[in-house]
């Protein structure tokens, strides 16, 4: 079993907005005090569907890492890094496209759907096939075991199981694996030995599965042992070779259900955003321009919060108490909309304040924000190639 690590990444597509903060990079800062955290730009992915441009890709992706970080990711916490920056991830994609058959990518079902959203774009590349393997990649190459993802991304969280689950068996089986799985055996010392292997009978003989979680629980109580010889351990266990590659796990999160300025989902498509760094004029001017229910013509004229935009801006950012004073004041025309729209502004630029101070502290300082990215990328190389050492030699390409 490897360590617990979250891996999550965004392609850099300009500047990010409330719905990024509250459909994800909110979760990211929760996350970053529960677990190990790499959190990565995507610009390879970028390049998938904007291959014929891609010009902005670069200043992009450095300003998301400032929009990460004024929304409090923090560099002490999570490693940022940029996914071009370790080529690592894709020597992977190179080599589990040696042997993923080409009905798994062509089943994947955001593959179709994308290719029909972008009907303006030619998709019909190579590149863009093999972007679900590349998403792979970036999981498996840090024996991710966590990657957060909305219910219609399940499918490639499964997908890339599919693909471990092949990858472990064609090339677990390292030569000698048995020889050397005795060997680790002895190394846990007599009676635990004794205890790993009454485990692994009672596991392969009677399908006791507590029997594996308790040899696990052994196995991750001895300290002295080396990764290899733990991964070989666990294949031992169940029958199966050397885990090189790591199952994810999904870390399943509800899908955002951010508001933007005309009541549909907030995304850049619908041209309905308020960014995480709008200035201030901007985001007052934004929601005082909003659409209201259209049945309050005049100010004397009731309305009806479910039938206007603004009130599910009140449902993310005001409180009961001045929820029901919508609710009230709407009904009985005894507010007008740009008094109701104002606790809606006051909670947008409350929100934003620290994320605007903690961007005014990188913009101040370019160099920090480009050291904390090649610390960021170091890191990642290193865990990296740890993953990349155990493939290459399970595939016959070790000449070290
Ligand atoms: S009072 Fe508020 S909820 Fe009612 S229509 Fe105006 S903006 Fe919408």
């Amino acid at each position: 079993m490897y360590a617990e690590r979250v891996l999550s990444g965004m392609r850099p597509t300009g500047a990010l907005h409330l719905g990024h903060y509250h459909g994800v990079l909110a979760n990211w800062v929760k996350l970053q005090h529960q677990y190990p955290c790499l959190f990565f730009v995507a610009d390879w992915h970028a390049l998938t569907t904007q291959y014929d441009d891609p010009r902005l890709i670069h200043q992009n992706s450095m300003e998301m890492v400032v929009d990460w970080l004024a929304a409090g990711v923090d560099p002490n916490q999570a490693t940022i890094f940029i996914q071009s920056r370790v080529p690592e991830h894709a020597e992977l994609h190179l080599l589990l496209s040696m042997m993923t058959p080409l009905g798994w990518l062509e089943r994947v079902p955001t593959y179709k759907d994308q290719q029909e959203k972008l009907s303006s774009k030619d998709l019909s590349t190579y590149g863009f096939l093999g972007y679900p393997l590349l998403m792979s990649a970036d999981i498996l190459i840090y024996r991710a075991d966590k990657v957060p993802v909305g219910e219609d991304q399940l499918p490639h969280v499964e997908f890339t199981r599919e693909l471990v689950r092949r990858f472990n068996h064609m090339y677990g089986r390292e030569p000698g694996f048995e020889e050397k799985a005795r060997e680790a055996v002895k190394k846990l010392g007599s009676k635990r030995a004794r205890l790993y292997d009454e485990l692994r009978t009672r596991f392969q003989e009677k399908g006791d599965k507590e029997a594996v979680e308790q040899a696990h629980a052994l196995l991750d109580e001895i300290q002295h042992l080396s990764v290899a010889d733990r991964e070989r351990l666990f294949g031992y266990l169940e029958g199966t070779g050397k885990m090189i590659l790591a199952e994810p796990g999904a870390l399943l999160t509800e899908a955002s259900r951010m508001p933007g300025l005309d009541g549909q989902k907030m995304s850049k498509s619908y041209n309905n955003t308020i960014t995480l760094r709008e200035a201030e004029d901007s985001v007052a001017k934004k929601v005082r321009s909003m659409p209201t229910d259209p049945a309050r013509v005049r100010r004397t004229d009731p309305g009806d919060p479910q039938k206007c935009p603004v009130w599910q801006l009140h449902q993310v950012y005001s409180d009961d108490a001045c929820r029901a004073w919508v609710q009230e004041g709407c009904k009985s025309a005894g507010i007008g909309c740009i008094d109701c729209k104002q606790p809606v502004i006051d909670g947008i630029l409350k929100e934003q304040a620290p994320m605007r101070e903690r961007a005014r502290y990188y913009q101040e300082d370019p160099d920090l924000v480009k050291r904390i990215i090649n610390d960021g990328c170091e890191k990642a190389r290193d865990l990296a190639r740890e993953t990349m050492r155990d493939v290459r030699e399970a595939m016959g390409l070790d000449y070290s």
